[in-house]
């Protein structure tokens, strides 16, 4: 492709332009004849294609492209032709080039080996069949080979060995061996997952075998990093609650976090954001249940405040002063605030809407400047004083400038 067409494909990309996924295919579909090896598109995207009513390209979220070799000279040409910059996972045999909205996820056909149960896996390169045998689900264990009739007229031959186009017509969620689960617990999210987006079942057997994994708690052996992961993928979904709720039924939540979310959480996480939903859960879970896990300060922060939320209420609720309601939850992150705007009630959350549309934004005009002119040493004292003003003026005691003056000189006894 010249630059002139490369401008195009990324101008084009971000409003996802079916011709626009239809050439970055014909690319890497060029590339593995150049190479003289096979491509082709695999996991979500396929089973996404197969599902939808219309077949065309628009559907593709993402990009899962899977090759028999020579995966990083063709991520890096792809890269170079999309003018992005490649990532390279080498010990998986991945690569992803991110665009504005859109991924094209590369990786070399491989199998696992797992060396214990739930830690990551030993990959080596294999064919396309053995990299399909590795998969969790049989959904989402089938390919489609790159090849002209699929780009021009998305004409597709499917590679399903493993029957996921009869579980995709029986609505049904499977695993592939029985040690699934127990080889990777992730699986566990992620059968709930699927089963909720897509409006599925668990096959029976796959159903058991989850519940005898959670049993013999699994789950426990996975990293922080990994179950947070799911976590936050979960929150992300349009049914998220609905999983979290199944998380709980199934005893994940228990096993994981020694507690049971209560019944109120569910009422009030559905008025909360995704992001909101994430750090309002982990505020039901213990510290040390989740103190090796790599969170962002933030992050913990905020779960920490709402943890403490039912004593920030409980002095909401006595304070009408609006100075007062400002010096109680100035300390507080926004993220918490805005969070707890949503789940209170009457009175408290008035005082917090308050607080977060008026009271956070009012300004004073004297500053440390103002003080030095008045030969006041620079000290402690300076942010006592200018406090005391800004009290006055969110009390509606003072106004303007003048007002400010007029107090502080009586401030100053002067
Ligand atoms: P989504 O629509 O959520 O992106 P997806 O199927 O594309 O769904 P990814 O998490 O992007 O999901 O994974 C891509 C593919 O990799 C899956 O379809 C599946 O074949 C395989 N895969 C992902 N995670 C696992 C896992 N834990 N065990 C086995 N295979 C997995």
């Amino acid at each position: 492709m010249h630059a002139k067409k490369t401008k195009k494909v990324l101008v084009l990309l971000g409003e996802k332009n079916i011709s626009i996924v239809q050439e970055i295919l014909d690319v890497i579909y060029k590339l593995a004849l150049k190479y003289n090896i096979k491509a082709y598109l695999v996991g979500g995207p396929v089973r996404d294609f197969l599902m939808a009513q219309e077949k065309n390209f628009k559907i593709f979220k993402d990009l899962d492209i899977a090759l028999t070799g020579y995966y990083q000279e063709i991520g890096n040409e792809l890269a170079s032709v999309l003018k992005a910059r490649p990532i390279f996972y080498p010990r998986f045999m991945t690569m992803t080039i991110s665009l504005s909205d859109f991924r094209v996820d590369i990786a070399q056909t491989r199998k696992e080996i797992y060396p214990q149960p739930a830690v990551l896996p030993q990959v080596f390169p294999a064919t396309i069949e053995e990299d399909l045998k590795r998969r969790d689900f049989t959904i989402n264990a089938m390919a489609i080979p790159l090849t002209e009739e699929f780009i021009k007229n998305t004409e597709a031959q499917v590679l399903d060995p493993l029957g996921g186009q009869t579980d995709i017509k029986d609505k049904l969620i499977r695993i592939l061996h029985p040690k699934s689960f127990i080889d990777d617990p992730t699986r566990i999210f992620r059968a709930l997952r699927f089963a909720s987006r897509l409006g599925f079942k668990l096959e029976e057997t796959t159903a058991q075998l989850m519940q005898d994994a959670i049993h013999k708690s699994y789950l426990t052996l996975l990293s922080g990093e990994r179950v947070f992961y799911e976590l936050e993928m979960i929150c992300k979904e349009k049914n998220a609650l609905k999983i979290l709720a199944e998380l709980q039924e199934r005893k994940v939540i228990k096993k994981l976090y020694k507690t049971q979310l209560p019944q109120d959480f569910f009422l009030y996480a559905s008025k909360l954001s995704n992001d909101e939903k994430l750090v309002y859960l982990f505020s039901f879970f213990a510290d040390k249940h989740y103190k090796h896990y790599p969170l962002k300060k933030e992050f913990i922060l905020v779960v920490r405040e709402l943890q403490k939320s039912s004593e920030l209420t409980r002095k909401l609720k006595k304070i009408k002063r609006r100075s007062t309601i400002y010096f109680l939850l100035k300390p507080y992150h926004l993220n918490t605030l805005n969070i707890l705007k949503k789940i209170t009630h009457g009175s408290v959350r008035k005082k917090i809407v308050n607080y977060l549309t008026k009271l956070k934004d009012t300004k004073i005009h004297t500053t440390g400047q103002t003080l030095k002119r008045y030969n006041i040493a620079p000290g402690p004292s300076y942010h006592k004083i200018l406090n005391k003003i800004l009290a006055y003026k969110l009390d509606g005691k003072i106004k303007t400038p003048k007002d400010e003056e007029r107090y502080l000189n009586k401030l100053l006894g002067r």
